[in-house]
C-alpha cells in the first residue's frame, strides 16, 4: 500500500508551481489571479500562508459550488468533517489562496478558467481524504537472471478525485501468484545513456528561490520575467542564452558576491525586519551601502575585462552557422538603417544574405537545421506567443517559392 497525503493550501509560490505545471507562465498565472481576485472570485493571491485561518468558514464556501459543475464534489465533501490539511508557514497578512465566490466557466476567458479551477480544486483537496494505492513489486527469474515490475492500483482516489492534476501513471500488473509460471514472449536489449539533469521550469525556479530565500511573493516572478524581457533566458523550462552565461562567468570571476544567493537574501530579511520593526532604515541603508561600495569597487576594477567578455558573449549570441560560399561565421547583423538581415562575418569579400523580419527580439536558439546547419531562430513580441521562424535559410526560400507563385 502505498499513501499520499493531501496538498497542504495555496500559498503565492505553490500556486505559480501548479499554474506553471499545466502550462501556465508564472506571470500570466500571477496576472490572471490577480484579476479574479480583483472581481472578487479569489481571495488575495500574493501570500506566504499556508493555514487557513480559524475564522474561514469552509462550510460556507464549499457550499458555494453545489449548484456548479463541481456539485457532486462539493456535496461528497460537505459529508465529511470538513478539516484542512496546514503548511508549515502560518502568517497572519492574508489567508491561503481559495475561492472567494462561484463563476460559472462561460463567463470567464479560457485561461481565467484554468486558474480559478486549479483554485478550486486545490480547496477541496486541502479537506480531502488520502490517496491510496495497492502496490505490487514482482521479481521474476529468467535462466537465473533476476528481472523486476513495479506496478499499482489506485484503491482509494481520495484527493486526487479532486484534484487531478499531474496524476502518476497507474500501472496496472495483471493478478500473479507466489511461484507462478510464466510465459516469455518477447526479449528486448535497449540503449541507453544516463541523461543529465532536466532543466528548470518556472514553476521549480520559484520554488527554488524562495528556498534560497531570493525575492518576494510578490517580485519571484516578475524577476522570471525579467530575465526574459532582457533575453538572458529563452523557453519554458528556461534555457539561458550565450550572453547570460558570459555574463555570470565574468561577475563569478571579478565580483562573485552578486552572484551569490546570500547578499539578496541578506538584503530582503533586513525588509522583513524594517517592517516587522526589528530593525531600523538607516542601519539597513548604511549596511547595503558598504556592501554595494565593495561590489561597485570589484566591478569598475575589472571594467575592461568584463565588457570583452559580455561583448564575446553578445557575439556568440549572434552566430548561426557557417556561410555557405566562404565558410567564415554567418551573424545576425545590424543596417545602417536599423534594419536586421543575416550577413557573413567574411563582408565585404563576402556578400552572403538572408533577411530577417523587421520588428521583435531575435533569439538564436541551440536547435539546428539539418540541411543548412544553421541555428533555428525565434522572435519575440511583447506580449505575443513567440514566433518560431526556424532556419533563415529554409524561411527565405519559403518566401521566395510564394512570392514566385503571386507572379505566376
Ligand atoms: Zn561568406
Ligand atoms: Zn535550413
Amino acid at each position: 500500500m502505498r499513501v499520499e497525503k493531501p496538498p497542504t493550501p495555496f500559498n503565492t509560490t505553490e500556486f505559480l508551481r501548479a499554474a506553471s505545471s499545466i502550462g501556465i507562465t508564472t506571470s500570466v498565472a500571477m496576472r490572471l489571479a490577480e484579476g479574479l481576485y480583483v472581481n472578487g472570485f479569489i481571495s488575495y493571491p500574493r501570500t506566504d500562508n499556508t493555514v487557513y485561518p480559524s475564522t474561514m468558514n469552509a462550510k460556507e464556501i464549499i457550499s458555494l459550488f453545489l449548484k456548479s459543475e463541481f456539485s457532486e464534489h462539493a456535496k461528497t465533501l460537505l459529508k465529511t468533517k470538513l478539516v484542512p490539511t496546514k503548511g508549515k508557514k502560518e502568517t497572519t497578512d492574508h489567508p491561503p489562496i481559495h475561492p472567494s465566490s462561484l463563476v460559472p466557466r462561460d463567463q470567464l476567458k479560457e485561461d481565467e478558467w484554468k486558474i480559478y479551477e486549479l483554485v478550486v480544486r486545490r480547496f477541496f483537496a486541502t479537506f480531502a481524504g488520502e490517496t491510496v494505492w495497492k502496490t505490487l513489486k514482482v521479481l521474476i527469474d529468467i535462466n537465473g537472471e533476476n528481472f523486476k515490475a513495479n506496478g499499482a492500483r489506485l484503491v482509494d482516489a481520495g484527493w486526487r478525485g479532486y484534484y487531478p492534476y499531474n496524476k502518476p501513471e497507474d500501472r496496472i500488473l495483471p493478478v500473479l501468484e507466489k511461484g507462478q509460471k510464466l510465459h516469455v514472449s518477447k526479449i528486448e536489449l535497449l540503449d541507453k545513456e544516463t541523461q543529465p539533469p532536466s532543466r528548470y521550469g518556472q514553476g521549480r525556479l520559484i520554488k527554488l528561490m524562495e528556498d534560497l530565500g531570493l525575492g518576494t511573493k510578490s517580485t519571484r516572478h516578475e524577476i522570471i520575467g525579467k530575465l526574459y524581457s532582457r533575453a538572458y533566458v529563452h523557453g519554458n523550462p528556461l534555457q539561458p542564452t550565450k550572453i547570460a552565461m558570459s555574463l555570470i562567468d565574468s561577475l563569478e570571476k571579478y565580483a562573485s558576491t552578486i552572484t551569490e544567493p546570500d547578499m539578496t537574501k541578506k538584503l530582503e530579511e533586513d525588509m522583513d525586519n524594517i517592517a516587522e520593526g526589528r530593525t531600523s532604515e538607516d542601519s539597513v541603508v548604511e549596511e547595503s551601502r558598504t556592501m554595494l561600495e565593495a561590489v561597485f569597487k570589484d566591478l569598475s576594477a575589472n571594467k575592461d575585462q568584463i565588457s570583452q567578455m559580455l561583448k564575446e558573449g553578445v557575439h556568440e549570441d549572434k552566430i548561426l552557422g557557417k556561410c555557405p560560399l566562404c565558410n567564415s561565421d554567418i551573424i545576425v547583423r545590424r543596417s545602417r538603417k536599423g534594419g536586421r538581415f543575416v550577413g557573413c562575418t567574411g563582408y565585404p569579400d563576402c556578400t552572403f544574405l538572408l533577411p530577417l523580419p523587421k520588428t521583435g527580439q531575435i533569439i538564436v536558439t541551440d536547435k539546428e537545421c539539418e540541411v543548412h546547419k544553421l541555428y533555428h531562430i525565434k522572435i519575440i513580441n511583447k506580449g505575443r506567443r513567440p514566433w518560431e521562424l526556424g532556419c533563415p535559410q529554409c524561411n527565405f526560400e519559403q518566401w521566395q517559392k510564394t512570392q514566385q507563385k503571386k507572379q505566376t
